[in-house]
């Protein structure tokens, strides 16, 4: 594949009129890739217009037609897998493996969403009046904007276009600008495959203001978000105005759990995969390790020499299992987390330290262990996105469920334990939309992923999903040569 640079408005790949860009850069070395459109706010609007403008004969399409090419673009992301996995190692860092791993993720909502398409069902309902009938419809919602966060630059895109397009919908889509390059890669694979023009709309630029302009337009009728809980509450605020439908998928603050008679080989092996995948920036990693304190030194001290097999560097090297983190801001927070925990008293088992590499840039943190994690610390209440795993201990299963609940968000759980009863009560009390029981990389396209409190609204995959893009009418007919 070429390295397409461009935004897509109408069918037509443009360029800023103005001339304005934004640079991409490698962050693991901080030079330049490309230089992506940062387009004026005419130029986003008339992607609203063709959105809208598309809407009709795309809705018109059988569900079956337009599942076609919704499972053909999943197809074609397969094909490409190779070269798109080069590219989000690329412009976001992740391990080559890693960003394989995320094209076949990437793929499999497309083709989960071209099944579900064309199970949308309405259905008839037995009236209180003889002469009535009253027949459900569910109908594509509208014109969808689509904005994304880089940790996952194809998949976060292909888990909202897929079921969209599938439902009948159009979208405008807004990718996060250090990993603009794989969302116009998957814009051009999908004309490839046969969406038509303005069917799928792709803008860059300034954030703020393509905020405001898709959710200005009372003819964008839903809006997906994922991203921070604090512009997720934003754009919910903006979107209020048009009363627009919203998808959030927001921050998490997962703990993970280890209860006493837990399988420590497991539980360990399941820490390394959760926090560290992604060097620790996913919505999902473990924020807080929670261990039974009769277990706690020996999960400890295995979890360190899990951790010391570990290789951090660059990306695109063979063998490297932690990249670098996206940008400075986020290797600032990382390292603040970790100085304010030793200053309060935590202790550091392993890492906390910077690795720098000749050549590269300063955006390496090693994998880090601290133990004696206390509520007063900011890693306790914010997300951390980084490769930091800090423990505390409990005593009780009632003091580990109300330590885990003890944050606003609500998105990912897990807890290892070999009990079948306390699996379902704990299961069943934990605050989390999603929760791995002795599993901890639970994310599949088949099951409906989202989160509770502050972690967001609606579910994204599963066959929920296609609710997120429909709307109910019911239509109440009275039947004109009734005698009753
Ligand atoms: P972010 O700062 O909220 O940005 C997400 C997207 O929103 C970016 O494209 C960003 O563009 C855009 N944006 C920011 N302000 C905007 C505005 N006023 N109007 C319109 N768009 C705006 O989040 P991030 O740092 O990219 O991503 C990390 C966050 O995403 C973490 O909190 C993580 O937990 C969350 N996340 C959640 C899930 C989930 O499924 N729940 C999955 C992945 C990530 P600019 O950067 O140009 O501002």
């Amino acid at each position: 594949m070429d390295l397409r640079t461009d935004c897509l408005v109408a069918g037509r790949w443009v360029r800023a009129a103005s001339g304005a860009s934004d640079p991409v850069t490698d962050p693991a070395t901080d030079q330049p890739i490309a230089e992506v459109p940062s387009l004026a706010r005419a130029e986003v609007a008339a992607a609203v217009d063709a959105a809208w403008d598309a809407w009709p004969a795309w809705r018109s399409r059988t569900a079956a037609d337009r599942a076609a090419i919704v499972a053909r673009l999943g197809e074609l992301l397969l094909r490409e897998a190779e070269p798109l996995a080069a590219l989000i190692t690329r412009e976001q860092g992740k391990p080559l493996a890693e960003a394989a791993g995320e094209v076949r993720y990437a793929a499999s909502f497309l083709a989960a969403a071209a099944a579900e398409g064309p199970r949308v069902r309405g259905e008839t309902v037995p009236a209180a009046l003889t002469a009535r009938r009253i027949t459900v419809l569910r109908q594509p919602v509208g014109p969808c904007a689509i904005i994304t966060p880089w940790n996952f630059p194809a998949a976060m895109i292909t888990r909202k276009l897929g079921p969209a397009l599938a439902a009948g919908c159009t979208a405008v889509i807004k990718p996060a600008p250090q990993t603009p390059l794989t969302a116009m890669a998957i814009a051009e694979l999908a004309v490839e495959a046969g969406v038509p023009a303005g069917a799928i709309n792709l803008v860059t630029g300034d954030a703020p203001m393509i905020g405001e302009v898709l959710t200005g337009d009372a003819r964008m009728r839903k809006l997906s978000f994922t991203g921070s809980t604090a512009v997720g509450r934003l754009l919910m605020q903006q979107a209020a105005a048009n009363l627009m439908r919203i998808s959030l998928e927001l921050g998490g603050h997962a703990p993970f759990i280890v209860f006493d008679d837990a399988d420590l080989d497991a539980a360990v092996a399941g820490a390394v995969a959760c926090k560290f995948r992604n060097a620790g920036q996913t919505c999902i990693c473990a924020n807080r390790f929670l261990v039974h304190e009769s277990v706690h030194e020996a999960f400890v001290a295995r979890l360190a020499e899990a951790m010391d097999g570990l290789r951090v560097g660059r990306g695109t090297e063979p063998g490297v299992s932690v990249g670098p983190l996206i940008d400075d801001a986020a290797v600032a927070k990382v390292r603040g987390h970790v100085a304010d925990a030793v200053t309060q008293g935590a202790t550091l088992v392993r890492g906390g330290e910077p690795v720098r590499f000749e050549g590269l840039a300063d955006r390496f943190i090693a994998p880090t262990l601290l133990t004696g994690l206390t509520p007063a610390m900011r890693m306790h209440a914010e997300e951390t996105f980084g490769p930091v795993a800090a423990v505390r201990s409990f005593a009780t299963e009632a003091e580990a469920i109300a330590m885990a609940n003890d944050t606003p968000y609500g998105l990912a759980a897990y807890f290892y334990t070999r009990d079948a009863s306390r699996l379902v009560r704990v299961a069943e009390s934990l605050e989390a939309g999603i929760v791995g029981a002795n599993d901890a990389t639970p994310s599949a396209a088949e099951a409906p992923f989202g989160g509770m409190k502050h972690s967001g609204l609606g579910r994204e995959g599963g066959h929920q999903v296609m609710d997120e893009y429909t709307e109910v009418k019911y239509v109440s007919q009275i039947l004109t040569d009734a005698t009753t």
